[in-house]
């Protein structure tokens, strides 16, 4: 039984609580189609009135894509924890030698997804570290190898990082690499490593990883070659509310270049074992119905926003659908990033669970592919 009102929105009620909360103009605005200003986010994030944020992003969501979530049937591959760089909000990396330090030969990515033909996956998610010494190759025999074992599923692969990596080590053109790329298998990128676009956060917590613009140029490169790509901002840190504004700018202000974006994926920032242990907390229940409502209110030429259960918790994401996401990620299987930073979420769940969480906030699960194409309503739910 539903009892979440949102899920069926009383439009004047809703009018009422905004107009209360002093964000009539930004109502005005959003109904009208105006962008949302620098100043706007800032006033979204700061007022202390998160209901009636979570409503106007909520009428937004509703508008574009009525009852419906989105979700897949995916499974993660990490292959490989070694990494060259330090970032301090990492906890998944490790150096060679280390007796966490781990790298799947392009044989054992194949059995990885080859133990899940069971299943109707239809989505190999793959990220890792930067490894110091594995030619361009083995990049390109990864994609291979998962295409291998299972021809049909669609590769989303390789952050910003990982993309920039193979164009400086490949002794190739950027476009013999996308070439490449697109031969070996591969669909799609991610929107990891984007962290936080600001230059000060890029100094205190990414040390030597690729800072905002390069994260920016090789997202434009990517589009550019025709790959359609997610965005994240890792939430929760050091980060200050103007720099989060900033950082969904410069994603909004990318996407009118290119429009290659998919969804954003805020991603709350989970501290366990990193370098920020003792900064003190996970994010609250707060902030994270926050960063959706205002990703979809700012995002204005953003098609999805995705609910990532990982990172949010499985609460905090069904939770989510009524501030603004309609997405809510997949059944992962086998997810190390943000275990090894502490999450107490599962490894993975079933395409039943993920239904009832979407069904019992008032919504209509669907299954999608990676690129947003609907496999059927409810299909393979078990509901
Ligand atoms: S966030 Fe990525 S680039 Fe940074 S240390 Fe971790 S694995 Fe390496």
């Amino acid at each position: 039984m539903n009892t979440f009102a949102y899920a069926h929105l009383d439009e004047s009620l809703a009018t009422k609580l905004i107009d209360r909360a002093g964000l009539g103009d930004l109502d005005r605005k959003v109904r009208n189609g105006e962008r949302l200003t620098f100043a706007d986010g800032v006033r979204l994030y700061e007022t202390p009135h998160l209901a009636a944020v979570g409503l106007l992003a909520h009428r937004v969501r509703v508008q574009r894509h009525g009852r419906k979530v989105f979700f897949n049937v995916n499974q993660h591959v990490n292959y490989t924890n070694i990494c060259i760089y330090s970032c301090k909000f990492c906890a998944f990396a490790a150096k060679e030698g280390e007796e966490r330090a781990y790298l799947m030969t392009p044989a054992i990515v194949e059995q990885k997804v080859r133990e899940q033909l069971h299943r109707p996956v239809t989505e190999v998610h793959m990220v890792a570290g930067i490894h110091p010494t594995m030619p361009y190759e083995y990049y390109l025999d990864v994609v291979r190898a998962a295409k291998r074992a299972r021809p049909d599923i669609h590769v989303k692969a390789f952050t910003m990082v990982e993309i920039e990596h193979m164009l400086n080590i490949s002794g190739k053109s950027e476009d013999e690499v996308f070439a490449d790329l697109r031969e070996a298998g591969l669909g799609s990128c991610p929107g990891g490593g984007a962290e936080v676009l600001t230059d000060r956060v890029h100094k205190a917590v990414f040390r030597d990883k690729m800072g905002p613009d390069r994260w920016l140029a090789a997202a434009r490169k990517v589009q550019r070659h025709g790959f359609k790509m997610n965005a994240t901002m890792l939430y929760g840190h050091i980060e200050r509310v103007e720099e989060r504004v900033q950082h969904l700018i410069r994603l909004r202000e990318l996407q009118d270049e290119c429009g290659g974006f998919m969804a954003y994926i805020p991603l709350a920032f989970w501290p366990y074992h990193t370098d920020l242990e003792n900064f003190g907390h996970v994010t609250t229940g707060f902030l994270d119905q926050r960063s959706i409502a205002v990703g979809r209110l700012m995002l204005d030429n953003f098609p999805h926003i995705k609910a990532y259960w990982i990172m949010l918790t499985q609460e905090s994401a069904q939770t989510a659908l009524s501030f603004g996401a309609n997405d809510i990620d997949g059944t992962v299987t086998e997810e190390k990033i943000t275990h090894d930073a502490g999450t107490t979420e599962p490894q993975a769940l079933n395409e039943a669970q993920i239904a009832h969480l979407i069904r019992e906030a008032g919504y209509e699960p669907v299954q999608r592919s990676t690129v947003y194409e609907e496999i059927g309503a409810g299909a393979s739910t078990g509901a």
